[in-house]
């Protein structure tokens, strides 16, 4: 199988069977995103304990493929993250989606990090890029108290 077959395999696993796919009891931050291009609706769930680690990460919504697959793995893998780890995935992650090659960041280790890379197919489909990133822009607003909606498209 070669990297791509995985990547896609992967993507194809989050998307029927996505990981966190529910509400997390006694949330303390949470935001919505909204994808108008492709319909994609997800709502980001975060339970931050008192020192500021994800106790618990979950998400409701509907999408695509993609998205769904994106916000299933981008949930596994900042469950048990400080904030300040969280940020910096999210950050390592997006710098990947849009332009670099690799992932930089040293808190992932290789099988989590080949989970985040099968998104990295969808670089050269800027709608599909949207798609990828819409739970990512989310947790970022839903952490930072900074909008309660996101729409990629204002
Ligand atoms: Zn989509």
């Amino acid at each position: 199988m070669d990297l791509k077959e995985l990547y896609q395999e992967i993507i194809l696993d989050h998307g029927k069977n996505p990981r966190n796919l529910r509400k997390t009891e006694n949330f303390n931050k949470d935001a919505k995103g909204h994808n108008p291009l492709c319909g994609d609706n997800v709502h980001i769930y975060l339970k931050l304990n008192e020192n500021k680690k994800v106790e618990d990460i979950s998400f409701e919504g509907h999408g695509c493929a993609i998205s769904m697959a994106s916000a299933s793995i981008m949930t596994d893998l900042v469950k048990g993250k400080e904030e300040a780890e969280v940020k910096e995935i999210v950050n390592d992650f997006l710098d990947m989606i849009k332009e670099k090659e690799e992932l930089q960041n040293k808190i992932l280790n290789e099988d989590e990090k080949t989970k985040l890379m099968c998104l990295s197919g969808v670089k050269q489909y800027p709608m599909r890029v949207k798609c990828a990133t819409l739970s990512w822009h989310t947790l970022t607003s839903a952490i930072d108290d900074f909008q309660k909606i996101v729409n990629t498209e204002s």
